[in-house]
This record gives structure tokens, sequence and C-alpha cells, in this order.
């Protein structure tokens, strides 16, 4: 799931992942990288569900 400009950082587009420590959301333009308390929760939990 991509989030357009999203980032808080530099406005860019941010793209939702997931890796061991769960699910969280990078910044395809500076990188920047937040994990779930940033993430709205019904995304995650839908994400979860098809995990
Ligand atoms: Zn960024």
């Amino acid at each position: 799931m991509i989030l357009f400009k999203s980032c808080p950082r530099c406005s860019g587009d941010r793209v939702s992942e997931s890796d061991a420590y769960g699910p969280y959301i990078l910044c395809l333009v500076c990188g920047h990288m937040a994990y779930s308390e940033s993430v709205n929760p019904v995304e995650t939990a839908r994400a979860r569900k098809t995990g």
C-alpha cells in the first residue's frame, strides 16, 4: 500500500511494509522509517489478516 506525499520529513511517497518487528512505513524518497505507532490501526489490522 502506497501512502502518497505522507512523509513528515520530505512529503514524499511512502509504502507500508512489515518485518520481524511489525508493520512499518518506509519513505521511498528519503528513507525515513516509522513503526506502527503512526500506522492507521485499521490498516494495520487489515494487513495482519491478509499476512
Ligand atoms: Zn521522506
